[in-house]
This record gives structure tokens, C-alpha cells and sequence, in this order.
């Protein structure tokens, strides 16, 4: 038996193409193991969203550079792979920079794994950089079905992102956009339903510009496809992210309306609350009009609630812009947000972009944005004291007699009790933190 650790850095999209690259050394007779020092074959699965990634993957290797040189000493031997956004972007610099790296893959070229694998081991060192964007898309030549089990599951449905935001690496690292057809994506729930998921959460870069193939030869959008899998029997909840405003078509809002599966949150980025900076960061939409699309979606389901990303001291980026920023958040309302200080990004357009803020002024920006979301955070949770929701239990929690699971708004519930994993369940909400809440079992209704 052979041995594989994966090492996976980022995003949801990132851990879903690990489980896969898993399934694809199985046949290969690789078995996963916790950590570095008992494997055969290590594969770090990058991330290049965050500042200096590069540097960080880097560091990581000269961790196990010890480790490659005992085992050579025993007479064995490690593989070390790099995959993901990181190694599409920095693929031959990797190789020269780390002579003890074997294979450099990017992210649409995992399907490929078992046959780069055998060519590092047959070739006796030579070392592979596999970087181009294959014409053929990766999916169909992955297992058909997903092997993943767990009470929620991920599917990628859509991969890469044409909208080239100034700020973002994405487009580069994975390419155009690609929807997987329909057909391929319901056989996957299927799996996953049938392996035990209740939620499964679609993912994509921007995986609202979903347009698969449908079993009917027409294109369908990612509202249709959502119709498409609350259909199937016992797949109680439906998530997506990452979406973009300018996707948001009348397809999703109506599903929204209509689709009781479909839970009542939505991960919608406007980054910005200032058209100059938003036409800056080439983001194809205003501040207004994500305004209305928020208006649209409360219409439709009146309990959604918003979760976005902001960036702040973008390029070029003034004070009053910044309170434009802070206005739009007063003015929407979010239940949760992620905010960032702007970062250059090596080969994206805003690198060199004039009027780079100071990093005095962006963290102060950070901190007054920051407390403004904590306190809309906060404020939603409270809002949720004294109400039952549906609570899907998902894990044990760190105490005896509790157990964790999620609301429809994706906050994390501790409930009191015992039993009932992977079931949705009435929870009378008792307290409120500023990350999750608390209750216990309320009587079914
Ligand atoms: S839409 Fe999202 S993934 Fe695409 S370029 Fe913009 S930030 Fe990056």
C-alpha cells in the first residue's frame, strides 16, 4: 500500500478537488495518511487568493526538505507534488526554486494525476511541470460519482470566471468558464444523497454564471439547475457560492421564491460601496444596482439573509468613497461579511495602478468597517433569540450531551442534545454569540 497526504490550502473549491485527487489515486493503491512523515506522495493543493501565497508555499516545502533527504538515506523515496491556483501561477519558478519538487500541476489538470504520478515514478526524476489548460474539461475524466460521505457535501458545478476584476488572480489561475452539463451534476448529488448529505452546497468561482448543458439539450441557468436537484428525494438543503451580482438573473431570484430547498442566505461580494472604485475594479455592476438585486431577493424570500466581501483602501480609493462603502453597508444589512485590506496580487492590473493607499489608512478603514459588520453580525444573531429554527445537526460538540449544526443562515447552532445527527430539527434559539448560537430542542410542531 502507498501513502498520500494532501496538504490543502483556500477555498471550498479547493477541498472538493482534493477529495477528487484522492479518489483518483485510489485505484493507484494510495491511501490517505494524517501528516507528511508517514507518506509516499505529498501533494500540497494551493491557494492564491491570499497575500504573499507564494511565499507561504515556499515555506511549507522547506519543511519537508529533511524529511525527502532521510528517506533517500533509507533507500526510499517521497514524491512532492504542488497543485492548485499557486502552481498554475508560479509553475516553472517553483521547479527552479525547489529542486526536490517532482511534479507541478494546476488546477485543471488533476484529472491527469495517475498518469503523472506513473511518469515521475517511471522516469526515474525526471521532474513535471503540468500547467496548460487542457482543451478537454477535467470533469470528464474524473470518477463519475464522488465518493465523498458526510451529512453536507460540496459539487462543483462551475469553474473559472470571465469578469477579469482588477484586484483578482482568478481568471488567470483557473481559467475561462466552464458549467459542468446537468446531467453530471445530478448524478453526483445523487451520490452524495445517497452516501448520506442532506445540504450540498454548489460551488463555483462564480457560480452563479452557471449555464450547463440540461438533459433536454438547452442551456440552463443556475436557478433551473437548483429546480433540477430539489427534486431529488431526502436533499433537504441547497446552498451556492460564490456568486457575482452581475449574474444574479430573474432564473435564481425565482428560485429564491419558489424553492423551499434553497436556504435563505446568500454570499453576494460588492467589495466596494463606490461606483469610481467599483468601475475601477472592472466589477460590471454599481453600488445601486446591488442594491436593487439585495431589494429584488428580500421580495422574493423575505427571511434571505446577505452575506459579502469588501475590500478596502483599493487603489485610488478617498474617504468620501470609503463612506460611500460604509453607507451601503448601513443601508443593506448584512448577517455576515468578510472584509480585507486591499493586497497586490502579482500579475493582476492593480498592481501597478496608480494611488496606492497607505497601509495606515486601510487598516483604519479595516477597523471602522470591521466593527460596523461585527455589529450588523451581532445584531442578526440577537434578532434570532426566542425563535425555533430548523437546525441541521452536523457534528458532535466540544461538550458532552451537545451537539452542532447549522441554521438555514449558516450560523452555527450548539444544541443540547444527545442524538440526531444528520437530521433537521426544531431548535428554540436561547443565546446568541457573535459567531453562533445557542438552544435547545424545541417540541415538533
Ligand atoms: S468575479 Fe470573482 S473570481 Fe471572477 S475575477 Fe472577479 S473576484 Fe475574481
Amino acid at each position: 500500500m502507498k501513502r498520500v497526504f494532501i496538504k490543502t490550502y483556500g477555498c471550498q473549491m479547493n477541498n472538493y478537488d482534493s477529495a477528487r485527487m484522492m479518489e483518483l489515486l485510489e485505484p493507484l493503491g494510495f491511501r490517505p495518511v494524517k501528516g507528511p512523515k508517514e507518506a509516499d506522495l505529498i501533494i500540497y493543493n494551493t491557494c492564491h487568493i491570499r497575500e504573499k501565497a507564494a511565499e507561504k508555499v515556499y515555506s511549507e516545502l522547506g519543511k519537508i526538505r529533511q524529511l525527502k533527504i532521510a528517506k533517500a538515506r533509507a533507500g526510499g523515496a517521497i514524491i512532492v507534488a504542488v497543485g492548485g491556483c499557486v502552481a498554475q501561477a508560479e509553475g516553472a519558478e517553483i521547479l527552479r526554486r525547489v529542486p526536490f519538487v517532482d511534479l507541478v500541476f494546476g488546477p485543471q489538470s488533476y484529472h491527469r494525476l495517475p498518469e503523472l504520478i506513473v511518469r515521475v515514478l517511471s522516469k526515474g526524476g525526471a521532474r513535471i511541470l503540468e500547467t496548460n489548460f487542457p482543451a478537454e474539461p477535467k470533469f470528464d475524466y474524473l470518477p463519475e460519482t464522488s465518493a465523498a460521505e458526510g451529512i453536507t457535501a460540496f459539487l462543483t458545478v462551475q469553474e473559472g470566471c470571465d469578469k477579469f476584476c482588477s484586484f483578482c488572480v482568478v481568471p488567470y489561475t483557473r481559467g475561462a468558464e466552464y458549467s459542468r452539463p446537468v446531467a453530471q451534476v445530478l448524478t453526483e448529488a445523487r451520490h452524495a444523497v445517497g452516501a448520506g448529505a442532506r445540504e450540498i452546497t454548489l460551488l463555483g468561482q462564480n457560480v452563479n454564471a452557471y449555464h450547463g448543458e440540461g438533459p433536454d439539450g438547452k442551456d440552463w441557468g443556475l436557478g433551473r439547475l437548483i429546480r433540477g436537484l430539489a427534486e431529488l428525494p431526502c436533499l433537504d438543503r441547497i446552498r451556492y457560492t460564490t456568486s457575482h451580482p452581475a449574474d444574479v438573473d430573474d432564473g435564481l431570484i425565482e428560485a429564491h421564491r419558489d424553492v423551499p430547498q434553497l436556504m435563505p442566505f446568500v454570499h453576494l461580494p460588492v467589495q466596494s460601496g463606490a461606483d469610481r472604485i467599483l468601475t475601477a475594479m472592472n466589477r460590471r455592476h454599481t453600488a445601486d444596482a446591488y442594491r436593487q438585486i439585495t431589494d429584488r431577493l428580500r421580495s422574493a424570500r423575505s427571511d434571505i439573509a446577505l452575506s459579502s466581501d469588501f475590500i478596502v483602501g483599493y487603489p485610488g480609493e478617498s474617504e468620501e468613497d470609503f463612506l460611500d462603502t460604509l453607507k451601503l453597508v448601513e443601508k443593506i444589512g448584512f448577517a455576515q461579511a468578510f472584509s480585507f485590506k486591499y493586497s497586490r496580487r502579482p500579475g493582476t492590473p492593480a498592481v501597478s495602478a496608480a494611488g496606492q493607499v497607505p497601509e495606515s489608512v486601510k487598516s483604519d478603514r479595516l477597523d471602522v468597517l470591521q466593527r460596523l459588520l461585527k455589529r450588523q453580525q451581532h445584531d442578526f444573531n440577537e434578532a434570532c433569540v426566542g425563535k425555533i429554527l430548523p437546525v441541521l445537526l452536523e457534528k458532535r460538540g466540544r461538550h458532552d450531551g451537545q451537539l452542532v449544526g447549522r441554521s438555514p443562515y449558516l450560523q452555527s447552532v450548539h444544541v443540547a442534545a444527545t442524538a440526531g445527527l444528520g437530521e433537521i430539527v426544531p431548535v428554540k434559539i436561547l443565546g446568541a454569540g457573535a459567531n453562533s448560537l445557542s438552544g435547545s430542542l424545541a417540541p415538533v410542531s
